[in-house]
């Protein structure tokens, strides 16, 4: 029986997200991978203590994750049941509605039938009464944003969710839904978008500074741009990485070219004391507007090794500008 560690509110850091009056933990623990009807119980479940000892208090899943879709939120279903139960108010668990979830015309985008249909499959899935945030998952071109908001509004009202999330919005989409989900009276908490050393679209579109003027958080996710910032591939393609066993990240992106870049990122971060996985997490969150990093783990070491991020010291105008050469070369 799991009893979680009593110091695990010691170390952690947990920042205001946008204007509300939720904390998360600078580092949250995503469900994406790992967590498959194929994968180990006792490793996800070790996973989830692990992280949870560490005093990451959020969870972050999807509909569709597995695969197959919905096993990541059954599995995290069993982990509740078992032994998470005590401590759910203690936890942000999070999931997302959005793509490609059942057959035919309402289980993928953004209407009110898929999301409505979509939270209750997930709470029963996940053996929870409400999830503390509910995700629109993608922007849906097609389906009036009004549609979708009011479905996301509803869903609060009814008790199934606390807040609204949403996630890859560009800036101008952000500022829109933020805008009718002000006037619902159930405003935007948050907004979950791929960031990272390797991935700098948010900075483009400036998608924080969009988030900050509407009184939301940014919640990064892939800020390891999947296991690349590390020392994951330094030696070639280890054959249980993600690389080698999933198609969401090619083999073959992972060129001489970029790995010398990575290598001399792992230098920086060694003269600062830290692991590159560390620092990769510290750079993302030495953003102000930006809550959570939202990292994937294969074991619970990566999930530990981690944790280091929240103790970096902040950069140096001249180890910025060393990543920035660094990454231009
Ligand atoms: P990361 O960039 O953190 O990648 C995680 C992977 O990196 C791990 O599975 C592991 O890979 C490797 N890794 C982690 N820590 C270490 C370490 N210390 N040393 C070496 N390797 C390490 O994030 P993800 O891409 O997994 O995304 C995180 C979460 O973000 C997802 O679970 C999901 O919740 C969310 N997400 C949301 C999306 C959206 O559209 N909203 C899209 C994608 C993700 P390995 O398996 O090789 O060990």
């Amino acid at each position: 029986m799991y009893t979680a560690d009593g110091k695990r509110y010691e170390e952690m850091r947990y920042r205001r997200c946008g204007k509300s009056g939720l904390l998360l933990p600078e580092i949250s623990l995503g469900l994406w991978h790992n967590f498959g009807s194929a994968d180990s119980f006792d490793n996800m479940q070790g996973m989830v203590h692990t992280a949870f000892d560490l005093g990451i208090t959020h969870f972050d899943l999807a509909n569709n994750y597995g695969p197959v879709y919905g096993a990541a939120e059954e599995n995290f279903g069993r982990i509740m049941e078992r032994d998470m139960r005590p401590y759910r108010d203690e936890m942000i668990i999070s999931t997302k509605a959005g793509y490609d979830m059942w057959p035919g015309p309402y289980g993928n985008f953004g209407s009110r039938k898929y999301l409505t249909a979509s939270i209750d499959q997930s709470l029963s899935r996940m053996k929870l009464g409400y999830v503390d945030i509910f995700y629109h998952h993608r922007p849906d071109y097609e389906t009036p944003l009004e549609e979708t908001a009011e479905a996301l509004s509803d869903i609060v009202r009814s008790g199934k969710a606390l807040y609204v999330g949403i996630s890859n919005y560009d800036s101008e989409r952000t500022r829109r839904i933020a805008e009718i989900l002000r006037e619902n009276r159930t405003p935007l908490l948050i907004n979950q978008v791929r960031y990272s050393m390797l991935d700098r679209h948010i900075e483009r579109e400036r998608i924080p500074e969009t988030c900050r003027d509407v009184g939301a958080g940014v919640i990064c996710f892939s800020p390891l741009a999947q296991g690349v910032l590390s020392d994951r591939y330094l030696d070639g393609i280890p054959s249980d990485s993600r690389a080698a066993k999933n198609r969401f990240l090619r083999g073959d992106s992972i060129t001489p070219e970029l790995i010398s870049k990575v290598k001399a990122l792992g230098e920086l971060a060694g003269a600062r004391g830290q692991t590159l996985a560390a620092m990769a997490l510290s750079w993302v969150l030495r953003r102000e507007e930006i809550t959570s990093v939202l990292i994937g783990a294969s074991r619970p070491e990566q999930i530990r090794a981690n944790l280091a991020a929240t103790k970096g010291a902040p950069f140096s105008e001249e180890e910025l500008s060393k990543i920035e050469e660094i990454l231009k070369k």
